[in-house]
């Protein structure tokens, strides 16, 4: 079966390789002049690094796998996180439950409340019961107003801006799983894992196992139009027009609906219910480093960003010759005057605050900056989202669609995407 993959980030790659591995022929169709998407790499003293940070969780086992099949398992690295909370002037390490016990802009019962509520939410069993209320009202409900308003909501501003108050509390449900899932016994430590070098190389080894399995690869190439004929996929047009039998669409929403308008009415408006919020990420590379913390939320509504994650707090600055990179990250909506701002504009709003949290920044510490900013970043999980996830099939005969809005009630993240790209390449080899 002739099959066009639309879409060379992990979901397509990971589709594509198992498609070609049952012997299918498979073409791969990427807009970017590069693969790997939001997980795709660019050059910096040297070396790759991601373009937005990156990190996968122990429990992340389709990427484990994956992994280990394509023979990258010796290059994982499982690593110590530093994660803090930046507030009122102070940073507070963030990692352990003895850290929130010691969390002093919350008062004693508050910080036990809020410890109490975590565990509970972490030991829930169902999410389902939990998807029509939103995180705000649950939390605010059994932790309290100030322990949302200190901890909980600039966790999820860093992941939803200005929609952070509508996100179902079954998001924060599973992305507390997650974490938790990456705690030693003990609880006394986090392990993060990362890919020496980056994790071009596991990109770097799909593509080569979908080549060595006969498929083809074209990037700096955009899938433009699928014709549809009887209800039918018949082919994809990019450049040239390629005869398909099945086509996987793992590009956004917004793209596909570009690309494929003839899809029905009712399934068209499924997709059109889900937005997205853009991610920003400027990327510094410093002399010196801001803080000792990898992650570092920021609990103050006043920062122009959401979240400073000094890469080299995790990986040894050794790897980029000394040089420390960080992450200034901000998830914004379209209408946001910051989406078109441009890095040295962004730098400069950006100034005070780098401040904030170490008074000895200096704008010489910056010896080079990136700014990236990739618009299907993060879908908004609403209340009830589990009513609105668009089905992998789609009602054209041969036509597929798997993308991050399907990924719920997980964070959307390299791991799902991989699963995605498996069980929607099982469904098109059908
Ligand atoms: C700021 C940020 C931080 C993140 N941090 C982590 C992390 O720490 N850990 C983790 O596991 N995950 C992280 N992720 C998420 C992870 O990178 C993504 O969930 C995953 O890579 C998505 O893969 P995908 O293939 O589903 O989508 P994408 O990577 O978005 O791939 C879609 C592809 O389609 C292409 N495309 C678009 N239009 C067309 C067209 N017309 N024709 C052809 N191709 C087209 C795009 O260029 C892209 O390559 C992060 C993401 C962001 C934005």
């Amino acid at each position: 079966m002739k099959v066009g993959v639309l879409g060379g980030g992990l979901a397509g790659l990971t589709a594509a390789y198992e498609l070609a591995k049952k012997g299918h022929e498979v073409l791969v169709f990427e807009r970017a002049p590069y693969l790997g998407g939001q997980a795709s790499t660019f050059e910096v003293e040297g070396t790759r690094l991601e373009r937005y940070y990156h990190h996968i969780f122990t429990g992340d086992a389709d990427m484990a796998k994956l992994i280990e099949e394509l023979g990258l398992a010796d290059r994982m690295q499982w690593l110590e996180s530093k994660v803090g909370f930046f507030h009122r002037g102070q940073i507070y390490d963030f990692v352990t439950p003895m850290d929130l016990l010691r969390f002093k802009p919350l008062g004693l019962l508050q910080r036990i409340r809020a410890g109490l509520v975590t565990v509970y939410l972490q030991r829930f069993g169902d999410w389902r019961e939990l998807e029509n209320v939103t995180a705000q009202e649950w939390i605010r409900k059994y932790a309290g107003q100030q322990a949302e308003e200190v901890i909980f909501a600039p966790l999820l501003r860093a992941k939803f801006g200005e929609y952070s108050d509508q996100v179902t509390i079954a998001w924060l449900w599973s992305k507390f799983k997650d974490r938790v899932g990456s705690r030693s016994k003990g609880m006394t430590r986090e392990l993060l894992g990362y890919m020496e070098g980056s994790f071009q190389p596991f990109i770097d080894a799909l593509a080569n196992g979908i080549a060595a399995h006969g498929g083809k690869i074209l990037t700096g190439t955009p899938a433009e139009r699928l014709t549809i004929e009887d209800q039918k996929v018949k082919s994809v047009t990019a450049g040239d027009v390629w005869p398909v039998d099945r086509v996987v669409a793992t590009v956004p929403s917004f793209v596909f609906l570009e690309i494929a308008p003839d899809v029905p009415d009712d399934y068209a408006a499924q997709l059109r219910e889900v937005s997205y919020q853009t991610a920003m990420c400027l990327v510094l590379k410093m002399k010196r480093s801001l803080s000792r913390i990898y992650w570092l939320n920021i609990s103050d509504p006043s920062f122009p960003f959401v979240g400073a994650i000094e890469h080299t707090n995790l990986i040894p600055s050794e790897k980029y010759n000394g040089k420390h990179i960080l992450y200034l990250s901000n998830y914004v909506s379209r209408s946001d005057p910051l989406y078109s701002a441009s890095s040295e504009e962004l730098f400069l709003r950006y100034l005070p605050s780098l401040r904030k949290i170490n008074p000895e920044f200096e704008e010489d510490w910056v010896e080079e900056m990136w700014l990236y900013r990739e618009d299907a970043a993060q879908p908004i999980i609403t209340r009830g989202y589990s009513r609105r996830i668009p089905s992998y099939e789609t009602p054209v005969e041969g036509l597929y669609l798997a993308n991050t809005t399907q990924i719920y009630p997980q964070d959307r993240g390299m791991n799902y995407s991989v699963r995605l790209g498996r069980v929607v390449s099982e469904l098109a080899a059908r």
